[in-house]
């Protein structure tokens, strides 16, 4: 199970670009995509093409497993990131062991822990979501069944369908909840915007540019009830807040309350977003 970028060419790790090259198959979701990889460096791959996507896992894991019987070595990969994750490749996985076939892992770029490791939360765990379902009342259902879950959850999101999502997410988790609009993650236009969910949907809406991409939706974990010393320093942070934006004041307020900088930072935002 081979790691391939998520936008960077430059992210395939030495180890991956070897065994691509050396495998006697690739078994791949797109391999007009996977081919990239090989123009931009790579060596020519010595083995075959095979492709695996959503709809002929079941077929082509049968013939995967007559290829390793058989002594041959495959690499899998998917489009981009982590094959298996949100991607095709599990099937696989499953038929291989049941064959009593080793699989290893080659790991690599994932889309959701790179957004996680730039989003500044601090989460005690997290919950990868995967996509959202496309359709209005299955999405929100399947909010609701995250909604209390003590850890920052972590969504897959397209361009079409974010806006409604963030949306949804806002309306189901309440607005002071803080999220992380990670887009285009190792590309040219990467931008990481963090802010509680009632600001999120506006802040996207105000410019199309902003919709554009692929996206990761980080939603930090519910905020615990105010502490006592929380009273005071949310006092002096609606003073502060009055004059200077959420950063500089979350700043100041740190030094003035003897509290963590990014705690008051996240009750700087939770008090904009009221
Ligand atoms: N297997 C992949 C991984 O390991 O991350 C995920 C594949 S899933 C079909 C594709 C989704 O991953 C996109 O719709 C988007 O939500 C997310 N994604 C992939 N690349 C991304 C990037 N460069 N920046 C932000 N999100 C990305």
């Amino acid at each position: 199970m081979v790691a391939t970028p998520i936008g960077n060419l430059g992210d395939l790790s030495p180890r991956a670009r070897s065994i691509l090259e050396a495998a006697d198959w690739i078994a791949a979701e797109d391999t007009r995509v996977t081919r990239k990889l090989f123009s931009a460096g790579a060596a020519a791959p010595r083995g075959r093409m095979l492709p695996l996507h959503a709809h002929n896992e079941r077929a082509q894991a049968e013939r995967i497993v007559e290829l390793l019987r058989g002594g041959a070595t495959i690499a899998l990969v998917s489009d981009a990131g982590t094959p298996a994750i949100s991607d095709p490749g599990a099937g696989v996985v499953r038929a291989a062991r049941l064959a009593g076939q080793p699989v290893f892992a080659v790991p690599g770029p994932n889309a959701a822990i790179a957004a996680l490791s730039v989003s500044g939360l601090e989460p005690s765990a997290f919950l990868f979501c995967g996509f959202l379902p496309a359709t209005g009342e299955r999405r929100r259902s399947a909010i609701e069944a995250v909604r209390h879950v003590p850890a920052a959850l972590v969504f897959y999101e397209s361009p079409h369908r974010v806006v409604e999502s963030l949306g949804d997410l806002c309306a189901l988790l309440g607005g002071s909840r803080i999220v992380v609009v990670a887009r285009e993650l190792t590309k040219l236009f990467e931008s990481v915007h963090v802010c509680p969910l009632s600001d999120a949907v506006d802040w996207i809406e105000a410019d199309a540019d902003r919709r554009r991409g692929e996206f990761v939706l980080v939603v930090d974990q519910p905020g615990e009830a105010p502490a006592a010393g929380d009273v005071e320093t949310e006092r002096v942070l609606a003073e502060l807040l009055a004059e200077l934006p959420a950063s500089r004041a979350a700043h100041v307020a740190s030094r003035l309350c003897g509290v963590p900088r990014d705690h008051a930072y996240k009750l700087a935002l939770a008090l904009k977003s009221r």
